[in-house]
């Protein structure tokens, strides 16, 4: 029987009431994946829980593990890091929560050490301001995709092998296809953006977002990445909708 009582890096993804006090917490976590967690009394404003369960927020959980419920608990959290942009800018709340129901939906892509360090990275960069917050979320993606094992790059057709020279499409898998071996269901995306995709790539995240794209590719690559993502994980993101009504 192991410890009962541990301490893990912890953001929270996803927060709701649960009975009359108490919140249900997805903690992403870099060990454990995403874990359920329940923060008692967190509902009461006057709990040290309260903050702790934000949207968002992340730190240091002590949390406790029953072991015969198998159900986990928050006990206190210390380094509670919240970011102000994403509580001042609806918009930065709409994409930070767009990003936070990708990881869920995917279960981290089974990679959760990975996208524990990048969403980490991702959420602490926002406090530089809401410009290009599109292209901060295609950054986002892409660098899940990659960490998944689910982008290796556009120079080569994933089916025939040849190089891609002009124009590829990207399948409903991620892989990158020829027009030869295109087919129904793929996206077009111009040699430009397959460049920018790849030498970005290269970068750290805070580099990458210097990179320049023209915003109408930065959309059209945001809105097939997403578009994607949906088909991938059969599910329609909520706060896609929600971006939708604030973008303006
Ligand atoms: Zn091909």
């Amino acid at each position: 029987m192991g410890n009962r009582f541990i301490e893990l890096p912890g953001i929270v993804l996803n927060s709701r009431r649960f009975g009359e006090i108490n919140k249900s917490v997805e903690l992403l976590t870099p060990s454990h994946g995403i874990l359920n967690v329940v923060a008692h009394g967190a509902t009461k404003t006057k709990s040290k829980l309260a903050a702790a369960s934000d949207l968002f927020v992340s730190g240091k959980f002590q949390l406790y593990h029953n072991p015969v419920k198998d159900d986990w608990s928050i006990k206190s959290v210390s380094n509670l890091v919240q970011i102000e942009m994403i509580r001042n800018n609806v918009k930065v709340y709409a994409l930070t929560g767009l990003c936070s129901e990708i990881i869920r939906y995917t279960y981290a892509g089974g990679v959760a050490d990975k996208v524990f360090k990048l969403f980490d990275v991702w959420l602490r960069l926002l406090e530089r301001g809401p410009s290009l917050l599109e292209l901060q979320v295609c950054q986002f993606i892409l660098r899940f995709l990659a960490f998944a094992g689910f982008y290796h790059g556009s120079q080569d057709c994933s089916i025939c092998g040849d190089s891609i020279q002009t124009a590829a499409y990207l399948t409903q898998d991620f892989s990158i296809v020829c027009k030869g071996c295109n087919h129904i269901g793929t996206y077009y995306l111009e040699r430009e953006i397959l460049d920018y995709i790849d030498y970005s790539l290269r970068f750290k995240l805070v580099d990458a977002y210097k990179i320049e794209l023209e915003q109408d590719k930065v959309m059209k690559l945001f809105d097939i990445l997403v578009s994607l993502l949906e088909d991938f994980t059969n599910r329609k993101f909520s706060f896609l909708e929600y971006y939708k009504t604030v973008r303006n």
